[in-house]
């Protein structure tokens, strides 16, 4: 979606009072401290290079169906987004919905670079429905 798109869809989405919302990504800016890793409630921040998981920190067991019709074998082992920095895997980001008021990442970063990814949009419903979907017996 380009810039002029990406706004109009978020326009069309605020009228209808539809709150927007996005996962984080961690830009390249990362130092690379690891502060924000032990944060994330869906343990969906990894070091780069590391391998990542569906069932890492979440209920998730076996295949399963993601809320986004991806089928998935939750113990499989996921090639790392980046080898070089921190990275968040979007399928696991709530933006910290169901656990915290802000995105813990963020708040711990020291160099302000986890920020809302505009390639991946979510509304609050649906970032709720992953939350509830990887925990659900929180
Ligand atoms: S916003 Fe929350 S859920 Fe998403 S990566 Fe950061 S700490 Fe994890
Ligand atoms: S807290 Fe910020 S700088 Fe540190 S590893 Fe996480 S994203 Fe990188």
């Amino acid at each position: 979606m380009n810039c002029f798109g990406f706004i109009f869809a978020i326009a069309n989405l605020s009228k209808l009072k539809i709150k927007i919302v996005m996962a984080i990504i961690i830009t390249d800016e990362c130092i690379n401290c690891g502060a924000c890793e032990p944060e994330c409630p869906n343990t969906a921040i990894y070091e780069g290079a590391d391998d990542w998981r569906y069932n890492d920190g979440t209920s998730l067991d076996g295949n399963v169906v993601l809320p986004n019709g991806k089928n998935v074998d939750a113990a499989e082992a996921q090639e790392p987004i980046s080898d070089e920095i921190y990275y968040i895997v979007p399928d696991k980001c709530t933006e910290c919905q169901g656990f915290h008021e802000e995105p813990q990442c963020a708040a711990v970063c020291p160099v302000d670079c986890c920020v809302p990814d505009e390639d991946v949009v979510e509304t609050e419903e649906e970032l709720l429905g992953k939350q509830r979907f990887m925990h659900p017996e929180d």
